[in-house]
């Protein structure tokens, strides 16, 4: 079933996780946060962002965060366009810590060992991932490149949401406003 397999999987992380020499420090949503601000855009680096990303409550994550930023993996800057809002960054040292254990070593080893299924098993779970998001009340993180605001202007990609300008590697980050748009239906 497929619960159950995710359930397993999500277990075994659990298990790297605790083991892993270089973690001994963090939570586990300490270092989801890591990874997620690590991955998103500059439209999505806020805390509410990664709260909604998480699906956790609000007091839980500001106090991650809060332990994040005494640690020194993450720096607040205030936002230019709204001087209440902040804007969450990881500093260089969180940047090499989860370049050093994201992906955990027992998936991509698994996956090598696989070859092409494991590029077809992604597929399909990035399939099944926004068959949920588009069928459920959840929220939409989604790959820039992959929505339906993304458009190309003057050869340079643009944001049709936010009229701004994307460069090259934006594309590539996951974003809070994301919309599937002309994505084909995924079939069932
Ligand atoms: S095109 Fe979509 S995903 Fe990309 S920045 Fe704009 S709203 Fe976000």
């Amino acid at each position: 079933m497929l619960f159950d397999l995710l359930e397993r999987l999500s277990s075994l992380n659990r298990v790297w996780f605790r083991q892993h020499p270089l973690l001994l420090e963090l939570q586990p949503i300490q270092l989801s946060a890591l990874v997620y601000l690590a991955r998103c855009n500059r439209y999505s680096n806020t805390p509410l962002a990664v709260t909604d990303y998480l699906g956790l409550t609000k007091g839980t994550v500001s106090q991650s965060l809060k332990a994040l930023e005494a640690k020194g993996l993450i720096v607040k800057t205030q936002s230019t366009r709204d001087k209440r809002s902040v804007h969450l960054e990881l500093s260089e040292p969180a940047r090499a810590l989860v370049a050093a254990v994201i992906p955990p070593a027992f998936l991509a080893d698994a996956a090598a060992r696989m070859g092409a299924a494991a590029d077809e098993l992604e597929r399909l779970l990035g399939d099944l991932l926004r068959n949920v998001q588009r069928h459920e009340n959840v929220p939409g993180f989604g790959l820039c490149n992959t929505c339906g605001y993304h458009q190309i202007v003057e050869g340079e990609a643009f944001c049709g949401l936010t009229r701004e300008p994307l460069g090259p590697a934006e594309v590539e980050l996951i974003c809070w406003e994301h919309q599937h748009g002309e994505e084909p239906e995924v079939s069932e």
